[in-house]
């Protein structure tokens, strides 16, 4: 077995270098998986501008946690998988036991962190035990390692139109049509909203909203989304408004466009120590439910894949670019100035 491989390195803020590293050794349960195709993410990109103190614990780090590829070695113990095998894993699992795993909220384990993979920008990844146990799926011949790759973020993403509670016939509004927000937009139609309002401040993100099914597109440069939604909604607001930017300004419209009674799903995370605002009176007396919606289940990775797998998401308009690996930096730029949406990375 070769003991180097090719990798993206992380060393600093603004700092991610192509160079060769060590073959991850595997111990009892793991995986090593050869990387077929990875997938830039959004908090990739926000890693790579200002840091992450979870996800990035020291330096040099192995960095990504989008992919799909084919298992190269299986540790002891492991019965589900063979090398050999096709998969996706995710980037985290449960523990199973905790006070959280035990009350059907695995997404809020106090084990999540100690699972956490970084390492998919590389020719090979090691895939710790919980993730095998819980999150690692295999996938059939016809579906591709770009495709397949999505099933992380969409977990995500149906776990968020699971608390969202989308009925027949309901407006929809999604602030925020990066890659999470298109998907948003594709599973709320499938639940059934009949009008899907979408709003976002780059020109191609709302052009892919569009083909994603939004029927409405807003400019928040051009006019204001909250009295837009609202006059799209005889002045009540949506029935369901979904954030995916993660800044107070957006949490706050959010609230104001969701009609009373209506529920406002909190699901893109700000920096850490700001707050946002919302008027008591309305949320009292307009029985207003705001919700966070954080991470995902092990039965939504099932659920991702199945969708991924029988078409139901429109994979081409999520990713628009294909780089080889050491073009990492390029990739990641991209992103950050919104000019591509997710960009598959090959070793
Ligand atoms: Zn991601
Ligand atoms: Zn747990």
């Amino acid at each position: 077995m070769f003991r180097k491989m090719k990798a993206a390195m992380y060393y600093d803020i603004g700092d991610v270098r192509y160079e060769e590293t060590d073959i991850p050794e595997i111990g009892p349960g793991e995986l090593l998986v050869k990387v077929g195709t990875a997938l830039t993410c959004g908090t990739d990109v926000k890693t790579y501008k200002r840091g992450h103190p979870i996800l990035i614990k020291h330096t040099p780090a192995l960095f990504g946690h989008e992919y799909a590829g084919t298992i190269e070695e299986v540790g002891e113990g492991v019965k589900d998988f063979e090398s050999g095998m096709r998969v996706v894993a995710t980037n985290s699992a449960p523990c199973g036991d905790c006070f959280f795993c035990k009350r059907d909220m695995p997404n809020l384990c106090a084990s999540l962190k100690d699972s956490l993979v970084n390492g998919a920008f590389a020719e090979y990844i090691r895939v710790p035990a919980p993730v095998v146990r819980w999150n690692t799926h295999q996938i059939p011949e016809s579906l591709a390692f770009r495709d397949a790759a999505l099933t992380e973020p969409l977990a995500c993403v149906v776990h968020g139109i699971e608390e969202s509670n989308i009925k027949l016939g309901d407006t929809v509004a999604v602030i925020g049509a990066g890659p999470i927000g298109q998907m948003l937009i594709m599973l709320a139609k499938k639940h059934g909203a009949s009008t899907v309002i979408a709003a976002d401040l780059a020109e191609l993100r709302r052009d892919i909203a569009k083909k994603a099914g939004a029927d409405i597109i807003i400019d928040p440069s051009k006019e204001n989304p909250v009295e837009r939604v609202k006059q799209e909604t005889s002045g009540f607001g949506a029935d369901v408004v979904i954030e995916a930017v993660g800044i107070p300004q957006t949490w706050e419209q959010a609230v104001e466009m969701t009609r009373d009674a209506g529920t406002t799903v909190l699901f893109g995370g700000a920096a850490s120590g700001t707050k946002f605002e919302v008027d008591t009176v309305r949320f009292h007396y307009g029985q207003l439910t705001i919700k966070g919606v954080f991470h995902l289940k092990p039965r939504h990775v099932d659920q991702a894949l199945k969708l991924i797998i029988a078409g139901d998401v429109n994979t081409e308009l999520l990713i628009s670019h294909e780089m080889k690996l050491e073009r990492i930096r390029e990739a990641l730029e991209l992103m950050n100035e919104g000019q591509s949406m997710k960009v598959a990375i090959t070793p």
